[in-house]
């Protein structure tokens, strides 16, 4: 797994007014997440498919067919799980999904990070 985020670690997390997640990390980088984002990143192994079974159709269908299941990107409750990661309960009853802080950083939606993993995937080519 990647870690190239092991040392850093949330100082806050909060809610926007329209209902996205807010992250204030360690290093001083926010980070903002539309549910929908945190809801195609979950990494429970329904979601990412294990040892060659396909990853459920959640993950491929797009993000307007997204906006049009309400209760999956319901964000229910948000609970800590030990000091390295937080869990979602979902609308829909999901809630196996461990976001630890590193894949939260890695997926950080903002236009400075995708240009991180744009240059790293040229990079592994
Ligand atoms: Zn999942
Ligand atoms: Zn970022």
């Amino acid at each position: 797994m990647r870690s190239h985020f092991r040392d850093i670690v949330p100082k806050e997390m909060d809610w926007t007014d329209d209902g996205k997640a807010r992250f204030l990390w360690s290093d001083g980088h926010e980070s903002v997440y539309p549910a929908a984002a945190l809801r195609r990143m979950c990494p429970c192994a329904d979601c990412k498919g294990t040892h060659g079974t396909p990853p459920k159709a959640f993950n491929i269908v797009t993000t307007r067919a997204l906006a049009g299941a309400p209760r999956q990107l319901n964000i229910e409750s948000v609970e800590p799980v030990g000091n390295y990661a937080i869990a979602f309960t979902w609308g829909d009853g999901h809630r196996e999904g461990i976001y630890t802080w590193d894949l939260l950083r890695d997926e950080c939606p903002c236009g400075a990070c995708k240009v991180r993993r744009n240059v790293e995937q040229e990079g592994h080519k």
